[in-house]
């Protein structure tokens, strides 16, 4: 069976890096932060100083981490990749930590995800470029001062509120990356089916952008599964019909709706009428994370007014009855 694109784990997969942009000038979208960018790395440039640590957050795929590689671009230095999950001690982040050459990147995704006991490495690390590294213990416990080279800290993250103030407070840009145009979505599409040397008209590009809820990694992951789907059913050829029927295929709905998002409604319409119900208990009679659906299924349902927070939990809006076909409950 297809598996669905949407489904596809932080997309990063092989397609996901051949139509990453490499440079500023090819990224689509966000003007704002990137002229306030642009700015920054001029002047650190000019005063021959490392950019200062930034500060990424908004929802999976909108380009945190394209950001994070065309950045050290610009900048004409390297860039380390690290995850906030992966830091669990202080001797996991010590690594990057020594490996940073002069005015590099070190970029820590879900940086939301680091321990406390780390997080206190990267204090004194960004603010001074130095870590106390204490050996042994007891009596004999020695504190050695590790210089670091000045770098910058690049980091992401789909919860800027779970950040601590002390970490946050560190990073002197913080930019939130906001959603994208259909416009601009579209746009996106365009430029990647040349990447990929196929044939997309304004129609098809069109039915792809209304149907990625505003993320650039959906539009390239629905575009690679349209490619597929028109190699193998239509002679290769892309057209409006062609696009519907492959989204429609994997279960991508004209909102833009995956399987998942469609899911979460109709539970929430049918084992809690509709709400007010609990994140939690929703992600357990879903049998999925409550991260998972906080991240990456409710910010558009919320965007769509198809679903809202209240203090006594969530709700399906009149609209989303209307989407999913199904009665509004009496009272
Ligand atoms: P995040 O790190 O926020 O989850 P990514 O940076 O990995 O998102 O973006 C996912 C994909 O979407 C990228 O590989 C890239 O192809 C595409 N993309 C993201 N932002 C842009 C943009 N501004 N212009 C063009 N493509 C983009």
């Amino acid at each position: 069976s297809p598996t669905d694109p949407g489904d596809q784990p932080a997309g990063r997969g092989e397609s996901d890096g051949k139509l990453r942009p490499h440079r500023m000038d090819e990224m689509v979208g966000q003007k704002d932060v990137i002229e306030r960018l642009r700015i920054a790395i001029d002047a650190a440039q000019s005063r021959g100083e490392p950019l200062g640590h930034i500060l990424f957050d908004g929802p999976p795929g909108l380009g945190k981490t394209t950001f994070a590689t065309v950045i050290p671009a610009e900048m004409g230095t390297s860039v380390q990749m690290a995850n906030g999950a992966g830091l669990r001690a202080p001797k996991d982040l010590l690594p990057y930590l020594t490996n940073v050459s002069e005015g590099s990147v070190l970029f820590i995704d879900e940086i939301h995800r680091v321990p406390k006991a780390v997080e206190e490495y990267l204090y004194t690390a960004m603010e001074d470029y130095r870590i106390d590294v204490v050996l042994g213990d007891g009596v004999n416990a020695r504190t050695l001062n590790l210089e670091l080279k000045p770098f910058t800290l690049i980091g992401a993250t789909t919860r800027a509120g779970m950040l601590s103030a002390p970490l946050r407070d560190r990073f002197q840009i913080r930019e939130h990356l906001g959603w994208y145009t259909r416009g601009e979505l579209a746009e996106i599409v365009h430029r990647n089916a040349k990447k990929l040397a196929i044939e997309v008209d304004d129609p098809s590009a069109s039915v792809i952008a209304d149907r990625s809820r505003s993320t650039p990694r959906l539009a390239n992951n629905r575009l690679l599964w349209v490619r597929d789907y028109a190699q193998s059913k239509a002679g290769g050829k892309v057209s409006r019909d062609v696009t519907r029927d492959a989204l429609d295929m994997i279960g991508i709905d004209n909102l833009g709706l995956d399987k998942q998002d469609r899911n979460y409604l109709d539970t929430l319409m049918r084992v809690f009428l509709g709400g007010p119900a609990g994140l939690d208990a929703i992600a357990h009679t879903m049998n999925v994370s409550g991260d998972t659906l906080e991240d990456e299924v409710e910010p558009f349902l919320l965007r769509s007014e198809l679903l809202v927070r209240t203090r006594r939990g969530r709700l399906a809006t009149p609209n989303a009855y209307e989407h999913m076909k199904r009665p509004m409950p009496e009272s």
